[in-house]
């Protein structure tokens, strides 16, 4: 059992008191320890970030760019042994994990030359404003388990380049690549400015509640979402939201299903439909209903789903036991309420958490399939004859994270993409993202944006200096 996994606090590696196993979703087995934060070490953690807040890195952004560079390269240079680590505690591919570092690096190197906004909104004979942003201080960044390395980044490279200090939590499922980062990270930076906890939720509620914490920035789900908007009210911390998503894909009749399905596939089961954009439904318009949901059933029959260390495999294993339950529990669920599975529908026997990609129809709006997130290897398929009705339908959700519409004409596809009430509405592919194009839920799927721009205002407070000129 691997056990050298360390905190950062104020830039030393803490091997903590207390621990906790993780477990590799391939096998079912406990493989490593991760050290369980304590309410002493989330203190020293905090202390560390806000010292490293007033020591004047808040106030040299040319020395924060060189850093975030020195971040990159060093992450990089990691890339090989931390994306092991992603691939045995997270389940996904081993490529998919090396790349997943890889590119977070790549996003580190981003945010060295991003350009901090600074705007002059009059400046006359009589007076000059100017818009200037200022960091908030220490930000509390906690993360969830299925693309544990690229989610923290997303965090770290506005946070850093605006000046702000972390203190990050990632998920108790997939902590050791996290911690992994931590390490690799610690001499490119100066002492405190990082910090990372390995922690239970209760470790997370302990950052959410913490006087010194200014921002929360937090990507995971729904129900946690809320409870920390709650505490953060009581201090109005600021907060950003990435939270869950049901996404709908609309296929209209024009498509050609043979060139359509493998794209629709890889849009639901890519890393295990374990994506927060992943498709979770899939409206199919009659038409072609019957080519696409033969080609999708037949794409779910050939993937190889296995450990991600074999090199053929395709798709890994469910991250978790208590998702793994839920992703049977809604197929059971489905059939019980009449759906059909076409494809799947049952996991494999043998360790551990694998359940194949299963397509099921017969279903609508009413069975849980269809009205909430599965987030994983089950998918939904339902024929519709009229689009308002499929947009209606599509909509009809507490979620908004992100959508798609299917067509080979492809104004029509972004005439109807529009209507979707969503962060981020596709034309003929899903789960596109970027670093320079903004990212976010409406409705219960988040608040705020993350990603360019929109993303590096988040960790900001606007400051209007207003001067006369006397
Ligand atoms: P989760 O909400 O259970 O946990 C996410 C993180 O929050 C973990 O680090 C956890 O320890 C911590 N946490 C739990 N309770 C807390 C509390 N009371 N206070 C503070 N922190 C707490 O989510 P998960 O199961 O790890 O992740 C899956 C969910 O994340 C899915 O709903 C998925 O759609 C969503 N997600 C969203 C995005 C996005 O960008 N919108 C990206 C990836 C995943």
């Amino acid at each position: 059992m691997d056990t050298a996994f360390a905190h950062l606090i104020d830039g030393e590696l803490v091997p903590g008191s207390r621990h906790f196993d993780v477990v590799n979703p391939a096998t079912g087995a406990p493989f490593a320890r991760c050290p369980d934060a304590t309410r002493d070490d989330v203190e020293r953690a905090m202390a560390a970030a806000a010292r490293a807040f007033s020591a004047g890195w808040a106030r040299d952004e040319a020395a924060r760019r060189r850093t975030l560079a020195h971040m990159s390269e060093a992450l990089a240079a990691r890339a090989d042994e931390i994306g092991r680590l992603v691939c045995l505690e997270q389940g996904k591919p081993l490529a998919q994990a090396v790349g997943e570092v890889k590119n977070a690096a790549h996003v580190l190197r981003i945010y060295a030359d991003e350009p901090i906004p600074r705007d002059v909104l009059r400046d006359d004979e009589k007076a000059r404003v100017t818009l200037v942003r200022k960091p908030l201080g220490v930000v509390a960044a906690i993360t969830p388990w299925n693309f544990p390395v690229a989610t923290l980044v997303m965090k770290l490279g506005p946070a850093l380049l605006t000046g702000n200090t972390v203190v990050a939590k990632p998920s108790p499922f997939t902590p050791l690549s996290s911690l992994a980062l931590g390490a690799a990270l610690r001499d490119a930076l100066p002492t405190g400015v990082l910090n990372v906890l390995g922690g239970s939720d209760e470790v997370g509620a302990w950052l959410t509640a913490h006087p010194a914490v200014r921002k929360i920035s937090f990507t995971g789900s729904v129900p946690t979402g809320k409870k920390i908007m709650r505490a953060a009210a009581e201090d109005l911390k600021r907060v950003t939201l990435e939270l869950g998503g049901n996404d709908p894909a609309i296929v209209l009749p024009d498509v050609d299903p043979a060139k359509v399905a493998p794209r629709l596939f890889w849009g639901a089961f890519a890393n295990s439909g374990q994506v927060c954009v992943a498709i979770k439904r899939l409206y199919v318009h009659e038409d072609v209903y019957r080519p696409v949901l033969g080609a999708l059933a037949e794409l779910a029959k050939q993937v190889k789903l296995g450990s991600g260390l074999e090199p053929d495999t395709q798709l890994g294993p469910i991250n978790n036991a208590p998702q793994f339950a839920r992703v049977q529990e809604l197929v059971d669920d489905a059939r019980r309420q009449g759906g059909t599975v076409v494809a799947g529908g049952a996991p494999l026997a043998q360790p551990g958490y694998f359940y194949p990609p299963t397509i099921v129809t017969d279903v609508g709006e009413g069975v849980r399939l269809v009205d909430e997130e599965q987030f994983g290897t089950a998918l939904p398929v339902i024929p519709y004859r009229d689009v308002d009705d499929a947009l209606a339908q599509a909509n009809r959700t507490h979620y908004g994270l992100g959508g798609s519409v299917w067509s080979s004409d492809v104004s029509r596809g972004e005439a109807i993409a529009e209507r979707l009430e969503c962060g981020t509405a596709w034309v003929n592919q899903h789960m596109s993202l970027n670093a320079k194009t903004p990212f976010g839920g409406m409705k219960w799927s988040g608040l705020g944006r993350e990603n360019g721009k929109w993303g590096l205002e988040e960790f900001c407070e606007l400051q209007v200096v207003n001067t006369a000129k006397i």
